[in-house]
């Protein structure tokens, strides 16, 4: 049965360009999971954008003397293209300082406060003496007041995940010059989230034995120590506050975490309009039957676990206050928090000021998309921290993909093709041939069935399986000795091709570019997964801007496809390159190492 599936993918920060750290948690995950929903007949909508408000992108275009709007562009612009040239199908992938974007969020704001979730309070805001300007909560430090880390920022702990404010931290410093903040009255709005304790609590313990154990563990923990939470800044970069006497004040701007997770719904609701059926969003927002997925690193568990779903049900009237939908309707809660742990790179955290650090680009500037979404899929962390390492990515490149993967299509396609130009037909089969079409078959069903739980370490180990026992099997046949018995040369490079044929498809998903590639040499006509494209694209004829989009209805189906003997060869092209392991040595040297 077609389900309707979200897959709601983090928001890259718009204040520099992505490294390959930050796409291993959410860029690549999320593409993988996404186009073996489409292949098994759902109906995807995968969204997401660029998050261009908050504090740092202010810093950072102070630093550069450049408007914080300005900042947002560039980056925006780098890393759209980015993420298109690593093949990550987003049906929008838009930005968060769109007209449409403000439109929702104050919606958001507006509907909770009408339920009585959200309530003004004076609190407390940094000041620096020197200067006498807000200081943003991130260039607060101090020790985190719950497990007593001594690098807590006043806006969250790294090491607990627990929200904080700047005036909890022990011994606040200023990030940027050292000294310490003064606190001066200033008024700000909450979000209630004790109010939302018990529904967050059984709707949590619903997801047991469904999550990853480590997502739902820390979800749960963070419920121990529930706190109203300020939604609103000292700041002039930002959704304004939707009230009267508050939409006006330019220094009173939406806490960028808050506007942040509704760009969920904002791109869903821009998609429809863009598509136009401005109502379409409605079928994986309001539907009981649809299912949302939502990517990330484990740092953001917390926006998506807890607070997020907070605000979800108290925009749909349900918490300790009840209240009624606000104008958009009930709107449904995630229904898995799929987080990845950690990359490091070399041993150590990556850095863009330490230079430990690869980006996007560069990456793809040197090697293909296809050999990092493999190893990210293969050696990424999924489940645990895990270690970047430039020799193990030449290792597996060459071992994995271009040995076992690329060499199983070459020299099937090669050798079929030379010898008979076309798909052969198969003759009587024996127990060997019979074996091992019948083992690549049955692991669509393994295979699918890891994917539909996100568990892609498993899924590409399996179906690598299967590319490993069909090289297995050409060594023992060895059709290239059987000269004199074309029958049954035909007859294996058949059950070869039919297995290439397989394991292309239960490839596609990680691999869609060289799966792409497979289909055309094996005759496959018309596109068969699609690829993500950059539009410009405007509001009313606003300033235009880019966005990711595609079209994703290639051939592509989660089953097992009979070849079609006499369906035409050509000789194929290498689908992998094969890399120098000078390479290491070079990407080291240019780690400063
Ligand atoms: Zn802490």
């Amino acid at each position: 049965m077609s389900q309707h599936i979200l897959t709601a993918v983090a928001w890259p920060y718009a204040n520099g360009p992505r490294h390959i750290g930050h796409v291993s948690g959410f860029g690549v995950p999320s593409d993988v999971f996404s186009r073996y929903q489409r292949m098994a007949g759902n109906k995807v909508l995968m969204v997401s954008g660029t998050d261009e408000h908050g504090t740092p992108i202010q810093v950072q275009a102070d630093k550069e003397g450049v408007s914080a709007r300005e900042l947002a562009d560039r980056y925006n612009r780098v890393i759209a293209e980015d993420l298109t040239g690593l093949g990550l199908s987003y049906d929008l992938f838009t930005r968060t300082t769109t007209k449409n974007h403000y439109a929702v969020t104050q919606q958001i704001f507006k509907g909770l406060y009408d339920n009585g979730y959200i309530f003004p309070k004076t609190t407390m805001g940094a000041i620096s003496p020197s200067t006498g300007r807000t200081l943003p909560d991130r260039y607060i430090e101090g020790t985190c007041p719950i497990c007593g880390y001594d690098g807590a920022r006043g806006d969250q702990c790294d090491n607990c995940g627990n929200q904080l404010d700047p005036i909890q931290l022990v011994n606040p410093k200023s990030r940027i010059n050292g000294e310490t903040p003064v606190f001066v009255e200033t008024e700000h709005f909450m979000l209630d989230l004790p109010a939302f304790a018990d529904v967050l609590g059984s709707y949590l313990q619903s997801k047991q034995g469904e999550w990853r154990p480590n997502v739902l563990k820390f979800a749960l923990n963070l419920l121990g120590d529930l706190q109203p939470r300020a939604i609103s800044r000292d700041l002039d970069w930002g959704v304004p506050i939707p009230l009267d006497g508050w939409r006006d004040q330019s220094n009173k701007r939406l806490y960028v975490w808050f506007d942040a997770v509704i760009g969920y719904l904002s791109a869903s609701i821009e998609w429809a309009r863009r598509s136009g059926d401005p109502d379409a969003w409605r079928q994986w927002w309001q539907n009981p039957d649809a299912r949302g997925y939502y990517f990330m690193g484990k740092d953001n568990i917390v926006f998506h676990a807890e607070i997020w779903p907070a605000m979800l049900f108290g925009y749909s009237g349900i918490g300790a206050r009840d209240g009624s939908p606000g104008s958009l309707g009930a709107l449904n809660v995630p229904s898995e928090v799929v987080s990845s742990e950690f990359l490091t790179m070399e041993g150590k955290k990556f850095s863009s000021s330490r230079q430990v650090v690869i980006y996007v680009r560069d990456f793809l500037a040197r090697y293909d998309a296809d050999a990092l979404r493999y190893y990210i899929a293969v050696a990424g962390p999924e489940n645990q921290d895990t270690d970047f390492t430039w020799q193990e990515f030449v290792n597996r490149n060459n071992g994995e993909l271009v040995a076992a993967w690329g060499n199983l299509v070459n020299r099937s396609i090669s050798m079929a093709a030379k010898n008979f130009g076309a798909v052969p037909e198969a003759g009587d089969l024996t127990d060997a041939d019979r074996a091992l079409l019948e083992r690549s078959r049955g692991a669509f069903a393994p295979v699918g069935a890891e994917l539909n739980r996100s568990r892609f370490k498993n899924a590409i180990t399996e179906a690598f399986d299967v590319v490993r026992e069909a090289n297995k099997y050409l060594a023992e046949q060895e059709p290239w000795k059987l000269k004199d018995d074309p029958e049954r040369q035909k007859s294996i490079l058949h059950v070869a091709l039919q297995v290439v044929d397989d394991a292309k498809t239960m490839l596609t998903p990680f691999l869609p570019g060289s799966s792409n590639k497979v289909h055309a040499m094996l005759g496959g006509e018309g596109v068969w997964s699609g690829m993500p494209e950059m539009r410009e694209v405007d509001e009313d004829g606003g300033t235009p801007y880019p966005v990711i989009t595609g079209d994703y209805d290639g051939a592509a189906r989660w089953e097992h496809q009979p070849i079609k003997p006499g369906t035409p060869l050509a000789p194929p092209v290498p689908l992998f390159k094969k890399l120098d392991p000078k390479v290491v040595d070079e990407e080291l040297s240019r780690l400063g190492q």
